[in-house]
């Protein structure tokens, strides 16, 4: 694997376990599945401060696949990944196969 590929695939599972805490906390404070909430944009820009918002239910279901993730429209990079999934708010940008998607896969949260 690449040095570039390497970083650019930490740095987006980084934004991912950051989300993961904003979830966490959410469902401490009971909020409904239904409601937006921010989100850090999981990008592989590592100065990239945007978020996008996100109802919990489709961060759960965006969650649920190992290999995607959430980003602000315009924030892929085609040459590690593909757009899965278009919305108003956000994109789902998944990991192309290969060793970025390895590292997704072995770096998941939720498996
Ligand atoms: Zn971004």
């Amino acid at each position: 694997m690449s040095e570039r590929e390497r970083r650019l695939a930490r740095n987006e599972n980084l934004f991912r376990e950051v989300n993961e805490r904003i979830r966490e906390v959410g469902e401490e404070f009971d909020v409904a599945l239904a409601q937006t909430a921010h989100f850090v944009c999981e990008c592989d820009d590592p100065v990239c401060t945007e978020s996008v918002q996100v109802k919990g239910v489709e961060y759960e279901r965006i969650r649920a696949n190992p290999i995607w993730f959430v980003v602000v429209k315009g924030h892929e990079d085609p040459s590690v990944e593909f757009v899965a999934e278009e919305t108003d708010r956000y994109n789902v940008v998944q990991k192309t196969e290969g060793d970025g998607a390895d590292v997704a896969r072995a770096t998941d949260p939720r498996s």
